[in-house]
């Protein structure tokens, strides 16, 4: 049977377009659609915008440094209109680098929304109808706000971010997870009284337990006003704001309530399920280890497949699916021990297992070091840096590392190959330290704090 295509991809962001421009390089005729603009969660409303929002609102803690120093300077306020012009800029240039790539590869570009009508065509909002040898889901997530809660109405999302007018004066951040966590730094670096509560014990459920707890210290150090233990009963207008009023009883107003509790994979009235693509209890398209769904024709990358949700996860994906589908050579792609940065202030980066993941598997020893770094203690800041490993005492092989400390994501890049290469402690202890750093203590350590 002759299709339009070999290959049509709904969804224009990180790991759709690499599957696209790489399938269309083997010859295969692809089209792509997407309903939005091109480059997806991460180029226009997700890492992109935010790492320069990161950016922007470390700045302030630069003067109050610099003036320490002995520079003369004077942090003045935040000017968003200033800001968010050049940022809007910069995500049109890479969606257009975006759009000309794909289209330097040969695949046609449909700018508009795509659905599954049967595991060989796809219906377009158009009205058109285009037939395909396969179907590549990579629709992505969306924010999910819990629905539940009087006055949800009234919150917003990270998209809504990035589209703001003005800068709020005072914000409720809602949410312990990555996004919350990294946008309470960013309002709090850019001089907005920042709130945030989360429902549990301690923020960053799934992390290291030392770390998450060091960096809880930290936030709060930094000013953002952390409330564990404490989520929103209800919301209304009032007084010109957002009156919010807590689990623990308290009141406030707010200019702004922004809800991170958590990511959807984008399936919903995609014609999956009547395709027969099987779903799981989240929403998220069932594949196995080469992305395959439950309909042979029809494969699933990056997020919509909710594994782990990270662009360059999806962009491996991406590519994996066209290794197999494409170049005839089945690949899988390695979902172990990929490192990962939280861009909060400092930063926390973090590979392999955490100490209780560690412990439940094996007997290890912990190598710990917290302390004032050279540059912050010579100014009298009290903000210390965490440097930690998780050792196997059978292999010695480092299982975890993680790193609280500014530029915590750069570091833990470098420190990601080593864990990968399942360097042992005695590779790291065998390396010569670069002096005067904060990172040579990862090589400088030696007593373990503990073992288990
Ligand atoms: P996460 O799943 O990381 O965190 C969601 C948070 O919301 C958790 O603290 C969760 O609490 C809380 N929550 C969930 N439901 C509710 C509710 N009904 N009421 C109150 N709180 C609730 O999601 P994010 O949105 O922060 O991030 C989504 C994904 O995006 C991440 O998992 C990550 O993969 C990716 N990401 C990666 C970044 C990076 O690499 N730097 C940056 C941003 C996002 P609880 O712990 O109790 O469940």
């Amino acid at each position: 049977m002759a299709f339009d295509y070999d290959l049509f991809v709904i969804g224009g962001g990180s790991g759709g377009v690499r599957a696209a421009r790489v399938a269309s390089e083997t010859g295969a005729k692809v089209a792509l659609a997407e309903e939005y603009r091109m480059g997806g969660t991460c180029v226009i409303r997700g890492c992109v915008p935010k790492k320069l929002m990161v950016f922007a609102s470390e700045y302030s803690e630069h003067a109050r440094d610099a003036a320490d120093y002995g520079w003369d300077i004077t942090a003045g306020a935040f000017d968003w209109s200033k800001f968010r012009p050049r940022m809007r800029a910069e995500l049109d240039r890479l969606e257009s680098i975006y759009r000309t790539n794909v289209g330097k590869a040969g695949v046609d570009v449909f700018d508009t929304r795509a659905t599954v009508a049967d595991p060989h065509t796809v219906a377009l909002a158009t009205g058109q109808t285009v037939t395909a040898k396969h179907i590549l889901i990579a629709t992505g997530g969306r924010p999910f706000l819990p629905s539940e809660t009087p006055g949800i109405e009234l919150a917003m999302t990270s998209n809504d971010v990035f589209l703001m007018d003005d800068l709020p004066k005072k914000i409720l951040i809602v949410g312990g997870g990555y996004i919350a966590c990294e946008f309470a730094c960013i309002f709090n670096g850019l001089g907005v009284e920042t709130t945030q509560f989360y429902r549990g014990a301690q923020i960053l459920r799934g992390f290291d337990d030392e770390a998450r707890g060091h960096l809880a210290e930290l936030i709060r150090g930094r000013g953002v006003n952390l409330h564990v233990g404490t989520d929103v009963q209800r919301m209304e207008e009032r007084d010109g704001g957002i009156w919010v009023k807590a689990s623990d009883g308290s009141e406030d107003v707010y200019d702004k309530v922004l809800y991170a509790t958590g990511r959807k994979p984008n399936t919903a009235d995609l014609g999956l399920e009547e395709a027969g693509v099987k779903l799981g209890r989240w929403g998220q398209i069932e594949v196995d280890e080469y992305s395959q769904t439950s309909v042979p024709s029809i494969f699933a990358v990056g997020d919509v497949t909710d594994r782990v949700n990270l662009t360059p996860v999806a962009i491996r994906e991406g590519a994996a699916f066209v290794e197999t589908v494409f170049k005839g050579n089945p690949t899988t792609v390695d979902h172990k021990d990929i490192p990962s940065a939280i861009f909060t202030q400092p930063e926390y980066g973090a590979v392999g297992l955490t100490e209780e993941e560690a412990r439940e598997q094996e007997e290890i020893e912990v190598y710990c070091a917290a302390f004032r770094p050279m540059q912050g203690s010579f100014i009298g800041r009290e903000e210390r840096v965490l440097f930690k490993l998780i050792v196997s005492r059978a292999s010695r092989k480092v299982l975890g590392c993680h790193i609280i400390a500014p530029g915590a994501g750069e570091l833990i890049q470098f420190a990601g190959v080593a864990v990968k290469m399942g360097a042992t402690k005695e590779d790291f202890d065998r390396t010569v330290a670069v002096h005067p750093t904060m990172s040579e203590e990862i090589v400088l350590m030696k007593q373990p704090v503990r073992t288990a």
